[in-house]
Order: structure tokens, then sequence, then C-alpha cells
């Protein structure tokens, strides 16, 4: 059944907490806030008890899909599951309960830990060294282009161009064009990679860099990485890596031995921190030795055995997030990263990427896979097949909501036609990826003998198919005819 609005639950003059009486003399409002300003009506919120409200948001909350319910497969996105440790660990009171203006010399144990997180990425990726400021793999993206645009003015030249492959994630052109960089476009060769040719044809002196995602959003490792880094730099352009994907490269291969000259990490991905629906992340970004004076400031520094923020550097772009980022998050990054270590680390990626390529080969019979090699930790297959039924890679991903299943990404990367992208993992079992290929079988057959089964997908949910498009434009969150309407305005009016 669905659940109504909280406002519909309301009752006139119903409260969740009553307050003792004062006994401090009181102010009227008027007395400070001019009368222009004063509300003529209370505002209108729900009255409702502190109970109702309660249940209101569990069952709400019991709605959705999320990685500690259902298998979620949602490529390039890598939704693993996220250690329950790792929450104790940064509900810690002497972490949770900082200020962020505390003074150092207070707050050595979370420098400390910020400290050790850098050095910890510096090893895993094999970087020089990190900022944890940026908040989100795309504004670590955003980050990135700012300290290549730095590197060049510092050597006297304007650099207009970055090149990206079109295999890259959305972020991708989407930051370079908003730091006012032109975007060019690399068309990937036939096996899914970077084309040598095509790089060098299109490397011209305006190049600032080479933006790339590796493995790229097919799920494939750019094996002539080192040749590309080398084409690059003897322009002295620069190799921005999308680290999103480290998930496949831990523990076994170093983008700072690739020729990688700076990359960001996804924490709330790789390193295991819950995050969906805009929920807080962390893009760390890496950099070589050459970079590092641009890297954001405040950093923290050691110095004997004490730390402290270094708050300016000539160089540095300067700041990218409030205070030192999403400490939260870099928290449950440290924990995971200790508690799995160096060799659990690698052993987490060997079984995302056995994981994928086990499902690839249950898939494979009956989805094709256009760019078919040993996958990394995911892999893109076509349902073009299926268009001759009437049905689309977005009705598939519906209906595996019937079955229980979060649906993966679709139609990415643009240059698989119909694509569905799967990534489940290191931390799904062997049962779990079964039954998923046997539900995307299954539909498979709905989609030949009964289409109109699947294009009408979702049936078992609370809601039916919405139309994504009139959600967006015209957002209209009441219930029942007659009740409750959010105008654009966002105010709220009793019809
Ligand atoms: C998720 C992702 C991003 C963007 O990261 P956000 O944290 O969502 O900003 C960029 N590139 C790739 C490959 C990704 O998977």
């Amino acid at each position: 059944m669905a659940e109504p609005l909280i406002f519909e639950r309301s009752v006139p003059g119903r409260r969740g907490y009553l307050l003792p009486p004062s006994d401090v003399p009181g102010f009227r409002a008027d007395d400070i806030v001019p009368s222009d300003r004063l509300r003529t009506e209370p505002p209108p919120l729900p009255e409702i008890a502190e109970f109702d409200a309660i249940r209101h948001y569990t069952r709400l909350s019991q709605q959705n899909f999320s990685v500690d319910t259902h298998f979620y497969p949602l490529g390039s996105c890598t939704m693993k599951y996220n250690p329950k440790l790792n929450e104790r660990i940064a509900a810690l009171p002497g972490f949770a309960f900082l200020h962020p203006f505390q003074p150092a010399a207070q707050v050595q144990g979370m420098l400390a830990l910020l400290y050790e997180l850098e050095q910890l990425l510096c090893a895993i990726t094999g970087m020089h060294a990190f900022t944890l400021q940026p908040a989100a793999g795309a504004q670590g993206e955003l980050t990135g282009l700012k300290i290549i645009a730095a590197y060049h003015r510092r050597k006297g030249r304007r650099r207009s161009t970055i090149l990206i492959p079109d295999s890259a994630h959305g972020t991708n052109p989407a930051s370079a064009a908003l730091s006012g960089f032109q975007v060019v476009q690399l068309v990937s060769g036939r096996d899914g990679l970077i084309d040598l040719n095509e790089l060098k044809e299109k490397l011209t002196k305006d190049v600032a860099a080479l933006m790339l995602t590796n493995p790229n959003t097919l799920g494939l490792f750019e094996r002539e990485i080192k040749t590309i880094a080398a084409v690059l730099h003897e322009q002295d352009a620069l190799i921005y890596m999308d680290g999103a994907n480290m998930n496949a490269l831990l523990g076994i291969a170093r983008p700072g031995e690739m020729g990688v000259d700076l990359l960001q990490l996804n924490l709330h991905k790789t390193f295991s921190t819950p995050h969906g629906g805009g929920g807080p992340g962390a893009g760390p970004v890496g950099v070589v030795k050459r970079l590092e004076d641009f890297l954001p400031v405040p950093r923290v520094r050691k110095v004997g055995k004490r730390f402290r923020w270094e708050e300016r550097s000539r160089a540095s772009i300067g700041r990218v997030h409030g205070f030192y980022g999403n400490v939260g998050v870099l928290v449950r990054a440290y924990a995971y990263i200790r508690a799995l270590g160096r060799e659990g680390l690698m052993r987490a990626n060997q079984a995302a990427i056995i994981n994928a390529n086990y499902l690839k080969a249950k898939l494979q019979p009956i989805f094709p896979v256009p760019f078919d090699d040993h996958c990394m930790h995911e892999f893109v297959v076509t349902l073009k097949a299926l268009k001759t039924h009437g049905v689309t890679a977005g009705d598939v991903a519906k209906r595996l909501l019937d079955y229980g299943f979060y649906a993966p990404t679709v139609y990415f990367p643009l240059i698989v036609d119909e694509a569905l992208m799967i990534e489940p993992t290191e931390t799904e079992s062997k049962e779990t990826l079964d039954e998923f290929a046997d539900a995307l079988l299954a539909i498979e057959q709905e989609a030949k003998t009964k289409p109109d089964l699947v294009r009408q997908a979702p049936q078992r949910m609370i809601v039916e198919r919405l139309d994504e498009v009139k959600a967006a434009r015209e957002p209209n969150l009441r219930w029942k005819a007659g009740t409750f309407l959010f105008s654009p305005e966002g105010s709220t009016q009793r019809k």
C-alpha cells in the first residue's frame, strides 16, 4: 500500500514533543524581527506525534532498494557491502564529536588518521601525495583539472584542450567543460580501448591532458596505458585517470606505475562507505611529485611526532571544500583499508573480477557482449536483439525490480546499443549471481512470449511505471487527488 504523505497524517493540535513551560522572560517576535518580515500565518507543517513520524519514515525507507536489502549490480558505481565495522569506528565519540575549529593540539588522533590515510592511498595507487578534500568523484575531477591548468600556467603557456575517450564516464567531459577546457573526443578502437593512431592524430600542441578511466566503462583495462602515457608526456601533456574503477586494480596494479600523473579515487565506492541518494562521498586526488605544490590547502603535515595543518602553499589552487572534506567518510575508508590490509584488498579485487567474469560467462550466450574480452570488475551487454519484440533495455531494467533485483546501469556507455552495464562486486555470493542470471534469462523469455508484461513493468512494486521525464519536469507529490500539492515554488497548498 502506498504510504500517505506525512501531511495527510496531520491532526490539528497534535504535537511530537511538549516542552516544559519556560521560566525565562520571553521576547515578542516583532521586537526583534521587522513586522513586514514576520509570518501572518503559521507554516503549513504536519502536526503529528513523534511515533507517527518514526513509522512514516521507517516505512518509506523499507520501500527502497538498498545494498543492505537487495543485490545492486549498478555498473560504474561499485555498490558493494559496507561493513558495519566502519560505521562503528566512524561513530566513536572521539571522531564523531570533534569540531573542525578545534586547535590541532586537541585533534592529534584525527590528524594522524588523515595523514595515514593519505599515506595508504599513496601506497595503493603509487602516487606521491593526496588531497582528501574533494567531496565526490566529480569534485575530484574538477580539482584535478584545476591542477592541470595550474601546471601549464606555471610553465607559462595556455592549453585549452582535454582529450576524452568516448568510453569515459559522463562526469569527465562535464568537469572538463566546467573548468573552461574544450573537450575533444577520442573514438575507441574496435576492441573498446584507446586507439593509438586516433590519439596521436588528435594530440595537438593545445592538449593539456588526456582524461581516461582505467579500467574503462566497458570494464576493459587499457593495455597500452604506458605507451599512451609516453605519447602524452612527449608533448608535456598530462594524463589524468578517473580512478572510480579502482575496485578492479586494488592490490594488483598501481596507476603511478602506469605513467598516470594524477587521479581521483571514489572512497564511497571502492573503499566501502555508504553512498547513493546524494549521501556524502569523498573523491581524494592523488598526484605525482611534480604536481604536489598545486594541491589544495590546508594539508596535514607531520613534524617530528606532531601533526599540524599547513594552511598556505604558494602554488596551491586553494580550497575546494569547507574545512577538511567529508571527514566521516574518510574515517570509514581508513577503517576499511586497515581491516582488510594489503592481502585483503587484493583478494577483494580478485573476487570482484572473478564474479564479473562468471556472470558475463553465464549471460553471454543470450546477451552478446559487444567489446568482448576478459573483463575487469564490470561488463556491458547489449539487449538490442529484444528490439524486434518492442522491448528495450529500460523495460528489462524495470522488470528486474519485480524479480527483486536493483537494475544495472542502462544506456551507458553510449557506444553500446541498448546497454546494460553490470558490476556484481566481490561481496556477492555465487548463489546471488546465479539467481540474478536466472532472472535475466527468464525476462528474456518473457520479452519474446509476453512482451507487454515486460513493457509494463514493474508490476509488483508500490508504484507502477513512472513517466520519468514528466516526474522531473512537473513534480507532483500528491498521492491522492485533491489533498496536497507541492507547487513549483515549493510551497504547500491545500486544494
Ligand atoms: C561514479 C563515477 C564518477 C563520479 O563520482 P561521483 O562521486 O558520483 O561524483 C566518475 N567516474 C566514474 C567512472 C564513476 O563511476
